[in-house]
């Protein structure tokens, strides 16, 4: 999981699972402001923050992740904990496909 450290998002692996993918993260040296805010009512900061997880190599690892953790707040893996919380109720899972990915916090 991220930690905050000097006002950056700094990525922490986990010791019990494979957390080797988050040293290609693209957020590896974001502001943490950037992935964690109210997502209720910061439409704007949720596509702000979708932008860099499209360009991330690792998105899948973080989304799935997210999923399992579970992680309850911030935007993993190019998904707000709302549409998380959709996809971990899913029966049918997240598929390994950008274009499936739901954009600017739909
Ligand atoms: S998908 Fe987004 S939140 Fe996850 S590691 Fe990549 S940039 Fe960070």
């Amino acid at each position: 999981m991220p930690r905050i450290e000097w006002g950056r998002v700094v990525m922490r692996p986990d010791t019990n699972v494979d957390t080797g993918w988050m040293d290609q993260a693209a957020c590896k040296d974001e502001p943490t402001e950037l992935f964690f805010f109210d997502e209720r009512i910061e439409r704007k900061r949720v596509a702000e923050a979708k932008a860099v997880c499209d360009r991330c190599p690792v998105w899948k690892k973080c989304l799935d992740y997210a999923i399992e953790t579970p992680v309850d707040f911030g935007i993993w893996g190019g998904f707000t904990s709302r549409e998380r919380e959709r996809h971990r109720w899913s029966k049918r899972g997240v598929k390994d496909d950008k274009a499936k990915r739901p954009q600017n916090g739909s």
